[in-house]
């Protein structure tokens, strides 16, 4: 079923609101196997609506409007699609009487528009509106179908899931499901995820396979078409399985995980605390750790260790190390990770040095160079990074990373205690 949206207000062109009643909709008819292949944005004009339906009709088998079914002359979808569909409009008595109970429960004067709302093009299938005053309604014409909704999203939704997808439901029971499932990978990039998948990749048609870089991870999002939610599961499965035996050292979590919380999880199960000194994120990164309820069992406290100063007198970076070196350094953010950990009293500690930018940067320091180290018992190891982007951004890509080589170096250790051993010997061997 090829669908078209057609979302309709001024203020919508002029930017003024976001179009969150089009995600919501494209969101929500992709998973339930409808194809969503056009999305039109058009005023409060006549004309250019007339010009949006009838091009829509032609290329779509359901045309879906939002907006423009309120009580006002600008509003003219409901007269519009009646007229496009040659159907007269007759005052239903059952949306009369639903308009004038709400409003005087409202306490709100009845005025003469009202009755506009509560006119229906004849042949049409009333969606209810428990929630405003504007029904939905669907009216099929030749082998178009148009379904019109109330602009405000909450009643958009409201109707949505109370009338029109019941609706569908019966109305297109061999329409099958469209579903989802992200395998979030962290430690690599685009091109590299890229490169690895390439074969699947080329191959794909369904599952399809999709990839995405945001703030420094990247989404694998793998998405199945299929009659029923089972089928869909078991073609998903099989696909993160082929993906995970390429790429799976990297994948820390599916969907809505995300690092911080994948961090916690692992710190709790093992039952030990980190902490944080933080110089170029200011404390970012602790932030985004607290993020997530019930951090306190886990994370002991942190050091904003803005100043050189802080960095010698309170973490105990040695001094002549900080002259040395300079404060982004390996050295210094080595010193940095066993001094707050000593002081925090922590099992692991992730520190953070860096030039955020814009300004301060130079050919041997650029701005972007971030230094993240992790101690814990066994010894320390510093990564450094080239990032790029705004201040905002290297603030925000440099906390996830810190993050992120934590997550790694927790997961090195093992969930008992006693096997600590075993895997320091592991390691050994490794090397
Ligand atoms: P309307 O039914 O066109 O008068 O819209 C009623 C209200 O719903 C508007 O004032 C907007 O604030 C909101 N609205 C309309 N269309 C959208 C949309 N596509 N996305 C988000 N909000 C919308
Ligand atoms: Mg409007």
């Amino acid at each position: 079923m090829k669908v078209e949206v057609i979302t309709t207000g001024t203020e919508l062109l002029l930017g003024e609101i976001l179009n969150t009643n089009f995600t919501y909709l494209a969101q929500e008819l992709n998973a339930r196997g409808f194809d969503v292949l056009y999305q039109t944005t058009v005023g409060d004009n006549p004309e250019r609506l007339e010009d949006a339906l009838k091009i829509a009709a032609a290329r779509a088998d359901i045309v879906i409007t939002s907006g423009g079914l309120g009580p006002t002359r600008g509003d003219i979808t409901k007269e519009l699609v009646a007229k496009f569909c040659g159907a007269e409009l007759y005052m239903n008595l059952e949306v009369w009487e639903h308009i004038h109970t709400l409003l005087s429960k409202r306490n709100i004067c009845i005025a003469a528009n009202n009755d506009k709302q509560a006119m229906v093009p004849s042949g049409a299938v009333v969606l209810r509106n428990e929630v405003g005053t504007a029904p939905g309604l669907v009216l099929e014409h030749d082998s178009t179908m148009f379904v019109m909704l109330p602009g405000p999203p909450f009643e958009l939704k409201h109707v949505c899931e109370k009338e029109l997808f019941p609706f569908f439901e019966q109305r297109f029971p061999q329409n099958g499901i469209i579903k989802s499932h992200t395998l979030k990978l962290y430690g690599i990039g685009e091109s590299g995820v890229a490169e690895l998948l390439d074969d699947l990749i080329l191959q794909q048609s369904n599952p399809t396979i999709a990839l995405y870089a945001r703030h420094g991870e990247i989404l694998v999002r793998l998405t199945a078409k299929a009659a029923a939610e089972e089928e869909a599961d078991r073609m998903i499965a099989a696909m993160q399985e082929k993906v995970e035996a390429i790429v799976g050292t990297y994948v820390y979590g599916y969907d809505n995980d995300t690092l911080p919380e994948v961090l916690g999880k692992e710190l709790l199960e093992r039952q030990m605390t980190i902490a944080f000194a933080e110089s170029c994120t200011g404390g970012l990164a602790s932030s985004l750790m607290t993020d997530v309820p019930g951090s306190s069992e886990y994370l002991k406290g942190s050091v904003v260790s803005y100043t050189n100063e802080i960095k010698r007198d309170v973490i105990h970076v040695n001094k002549t190390i900080l002259d040395k070196k300079g404060a982004v350094s390996e050295e210094v953010a080595l010193e940095m990770a066993r001094g707050v950990r000593e002081l925090i009293g922590a099992d692991f500690a992730a520190s953070i040095t860096g030039l955020a930018g814009p300004g301060g940067g130079t050919r041997k320091k650029p701005v972007g160079l971030v230094y993240i180290a992790v101690a814990d018992e066994n010894g320390e190891e510093c990564r450094k990074f080239n990032f790029s982007g705004a201040r905002s951004q290297v603030k925000h890509r440099a906390a996830m990373a810190a993050i992120g080589l934590a997550l790694e170096r927790v997961k090195k250790c093992s969930l008992n205690r006693e096997d600590l051993e075993e895997i320091s010997n592991d390691h050994d061997t490794d090397r």
